[in-house]
C-alpha cells in the first residue's frame, strides 16, 4: 500500500493539518507540532492531544503514515557547544512533542559544520545529538532527510546518512528519509528509470532500504548536481515525471509516508491523485 500525501499546514492546530490532509484525498501527510521559524512554542494542551488523535483515528490515520517535521533553527551538528545545547534541547522537546501525540516518526535536517568543524566532527555530534535524544524519549524514530548540501549543510551524500546512522546506539530507532529533489540537486540522478534504478542500488548499498522510514516527493527548479534547494512541482522541474511514476510501481516504496513538499498546494490534490494513478497503471498490466 502505497502512503501518498503533503506536507499541510498545521495552523489553527495540528489537527487542522488532519483535515486538511483529508481534504486532498491524502493518506499520509507531514506537519509541524510547532512554528518552524521560532525556538520556543508553548506545550501541546490536553485537549489538542485529544483532538489530533481523535482526528487520526476518525480519518484512519496511524503514525506510519504521519511524518512530522522539526524546526529549521535546528543544527544538531552545531560546532559551537553553546549553541548545540540549544539546539539538542529543541530537538528533545520535538521528540517529546511527537511522542505525545502518540507519532512514532520525527524527519529532520542533519546539521551544518559552519566551515568550523570537519565533516567527520560535525557528523559525530550530529550521531551523538540523536543518542542524547533517543535516551530522553520513547518510541519516536528520528528520520535524517538527505538535503541539497547548499552552503555547510551535511546529508547530501548517503555516506554521510551512513556514517550518522552508524554512531546512533539504538538503530531501531533511527532512519532516513530521501528527498528527490534534494537527492537530484546532490548530484544523485532520478530523470531516466535507469538513473532511478542506480541512485537507489547505490542507496541500498551505501545505506539499506531497511532504514527507509519516509519520502518527499518534489520536482527540482535547481540544476542537476547544483547544490541548490529548490522545490517545483512534480514534472514542471529539471527531474520530469519519470522518478514519481517508476516510484509508485516499486514495492520498495510501500508502507512509508511519500510526501509532497511541491510549492503549488492549490494542485496537491491533482498531484496525489496522478500519483495514485501511476500505480494503478500496473495492477492493471
Ligand atoms: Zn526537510
Ligand atoms: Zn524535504
Amino acid at each position: 500500500m502505497k502512503y501518498i500525501g503533503a506536507h499541510v499546514s498545521a495552523s489553527g492546530g495540528v489537527e487542522q493539518a488532519v483535515t486538511r490532509a483529508v481534504e486532498i484525498g491524502a493518506n499520509a501527510f507531514a506537519l509541524f507540532t510547532k512554528n518552524q521559524r521560532q525556538w520556543r512554542a508553548a506545550p501541546l494542551s490536553g485537549e489538542t492531544i485529544d483532538n489530533f488523535k481523535a482526528a487520526c483515528e476518525q480519518h484512519h490515520f496511524t503514525p506510519g503514515q504521519i511524518l512530522p517535521h522539526d524546526s529549521y533553527l535546528i543544527n544538531l551538528g552545531h560546532p559551537v557547544d553553546e549553541a548545540l545545547e540549544k539546539s539538542r534541547d529543541a530537538f528533545i522537546d520535538e521528540m517529546a512533542r511527537c511522542q505525545q501525540l502518540g507519532l512514532s516518526l520525527l524527519n529532520f535536517h542533519p546539521g551544518s559544520h559552519l566551515k568550523q568543524i570537519s565533516e567527520e566532527a560535525c557528523l559525530a555530534r550530529i550521531a551523538e545529538s540523536i543518542n542524547i535524544a533517543l535516551a530522553k524519549t520513547e518510541g519516536v524514530t528520528a528520520v535524517i532527510e538527505n538535503t541539497a548540501g547548499q552552503g555547510s549543510n551535511l546529508g547530501f551524500r548517503f555516506e554521510h546518512l551512513a556514517a550518522i546512522i552508524d554512531g546512533v546506539e539504538d538503530k531501531s530507532r533511527v532512519g532516513v528519509c530521501i528527498d528527490t529533489c534534494h537527492a537530484f540537486a546532490a548530484g544523485y540522478d532520478l530523470r531516466t528509470e535507469a538513473d532511478c534504478e542506480k541512485t537507489f542500488a547505490e542507496f541500498e548499498r551505501i545505506v539499506g532500504f531497511r532504514y527507509l522510514r519516509g519520502m518527499h516527493l518534489n520536482d527540482a527548479k535547481s540544476a542537476f548536481g547544483s547544490r541548490v534547494d529548490r522545490h517545483n512541482s512534480l514534472g514542471e522541474g529539471n527531474i520530469g515525471h519519470t522518478p514519481f511514476s517508476w516510484l509508485m510501481r516499486d514495492p520498495r516504496f510501500d508502507g512509508i509516508p511519500l510526501i509532497l513538499e511541491t510549492i503549488n498546494p492549490d494542485i496537491w490534490a491533482e498531484e496525489i491523485a496522478w500519483l495514485r494513478a501511476q500505480q494503478q497503471e500496473e495492477a492493471v498490466v
